[in-house]
């Protein structure tokens, strides 16, 4: 974890300090070292949320875009169950950062304790997962009449990685990272693809400029794909709203 608290405040990880754990309250220790990102971990192997995963630079950079109050932020359902969300906006959208690769079952269940939640996926975690997205892109029809930007409607078993998000109720944003795609006006950088599933075993996904998606957090301004404005999103459904 980024954050734990000592002597009951915030902090991040500095040599040789000892903190407690804002979601058990168990002993931790700042882990300081050159290889891995400077984090806390608990002293006793206990994990505490059993949906927390490794932390890789990429999630700490996604983290860093948003206030610290906003990010590692401890969220108790009704019968007591304790997760530490990677983002928790104001407004109590949470921000989910999935590097590795997660069940139905758990994905499911992580929907339902936040409800009102994004995923953003980081794309580049498997070989193959870019290169059949491309794929399914070349097959595809463009959607006109259902959103106001560019966007493809594909089978949800098209390519690998939307395969895996099938099933999804919540918005899917797919970060690739600086991959290129094949089409001409999209820029080569700063780009998210928003996959939006649909109950006929179709997904819609719109390339949209990431830091709208960004701002869209931060400030509720509306994301912007390429070609026409695009509608504000329902965060529920996780399609666009009209
Ligand atoms: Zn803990």
């Amino acid at each position: 974890m980024k954050f734990a608290l000592v002597d009951g405040i915030r902090q991040e990880a500095t040599t040789g300090v000892r903190g407690s754990c804002p979601g058990c309250g168990s002993p931790t220790l700042a882990k300081c070292g050159l290889k891995r990102l400077h984090h806390w971990a608990h002293i006793s192997t206990a994990v505490c949320d059993r949906w927390w995963e490794q932390e890789t630079e990429w999630h700490r950079a996604w983290k860093n875009l948003f206030p610290t109050q906003w990010q590692e932020v401890r969220h108790v359902a009704i019968d007591g169950e304790v997760h530490i969300a990677d983002v928790k906006t104001a407004s109590g959208t949470v921000i989910e950062f999935q590097h590795s690769e997660i069940t139905p079952q758990e994905r499911g269940s992580r929907e339902a304790f936040y409800d009102s939640m994004i995923w953003i996926v980081d794309g580049t975690r498997f070989k193959r997962d870019l290169s059949s997205f491309r794929e399914a892109l070349l097959n595809a029809p463009p959607v006109g009449a259902e959103t106001d930007a560019r966007s493809w409607l594909l089978f949800d078993r098209a390519a690998v990685i939307i395969e895996r998000w099938r099933g999804s109720k919540r918005p899917v944003f797919l970060d690739f990272g600086d991959a290129e795609f094949p089409l001409a006006w999209m820029p080569s950088t700063g780009v998210l693809w928003w996959l939006s599933y649909t109950l006929r075993g179709r997904v819609i996904a719109t390339p949209v400029h990431r830091q709208s998606v960004v701002d869209h957090i931060l400030s509720g301004t509306s994301i912007r794909g390429f070609g026409r404005p695009m509608p504000p999103m329902s965060r529920r459904s996780g399609r666009p709203r009209f």
